[in-house]
């Protein structure tokens, strides 16, 4: 069974991630890329901020955000009018690339699991495959990991461990306790 760790930092808003005015940080993460990211906020009939879509890029965020041309992503993103607030999620690996098909597994098993409002097309089966999916969150360009955790990122669990065969059997955990840190 493959067990994915993904870094969540945020919340970036889309003004840090745009290509004239972000932070001017070389080290923002903005600049990386190869990873997941998770859009919440409002659609215009909503009262609640939550999460809308989760996607993948193998590109740099700050490419895939300022596409120039019309592409689904960018509708998602013009159609959270408030509050848009992204996460970006890098998957921790002693490997020096993140293999697409590691990406996929993650983005799947959160889609299910999460059903964001704005994901149609992976929702409807289970994964075929086994994986736990462990997230972590963290301030926006800081390896320091967050104490507290907005009660808006309750969609996004710490722990996903999904085994496909021969039960479907799923463990899902919202929050762990932090027990010890360095
Ligand atoms: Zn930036």
């Amino acid at each position: 069974m493959e067990t994915i760790y993904i870094n969540w930092h945020g919340p970036f808003t889309r003004d840090d991630i745009n290509c004239e005015n972000h932070c001017k940080d070389d080290d923002c993460l903005c600049l990386s890329g190869n990873g997941l990211y998770a859009l919440f906020g409002m659609q215009k009939y909503e009262r609640k901020a939550k999460l809308q879509y989760i996607g993948l890029t193998q590109r740099r965020y700050i490419d895939r955000f300022n596409e120039k041309q019309d592409t689904e992503n960018q509708h998602r993103i013009n159609d959270i009018s408030r509050n848009l607030m992204i996460w970006l999620g890098k998957v921790e690996t002693p490997k020096r690339t993140v293999k697409r098909e590691i990406l996929e597994a993650a983005e799947y098993a959160l889609i299910y699991f999460s059903e964001p409002q704005m994901n149609e097309k992976k929702t409807i089966y289970a994964p075929k495959f086994d994986c736990t999916v462990i997230s972590r969150f963290f301030h926006k360009n800081s390896d320091k990991l967050r104490k507290r955790i907005p009660k808006l990122l309750n969609d996004i669990p710490d722990v996903i461990s999904w085994n496909a065969s021969p039960r479907n059997e799923l463990h899902y955990c919202t929050r762990l306790k932090l027990i010890q840190q360095d």
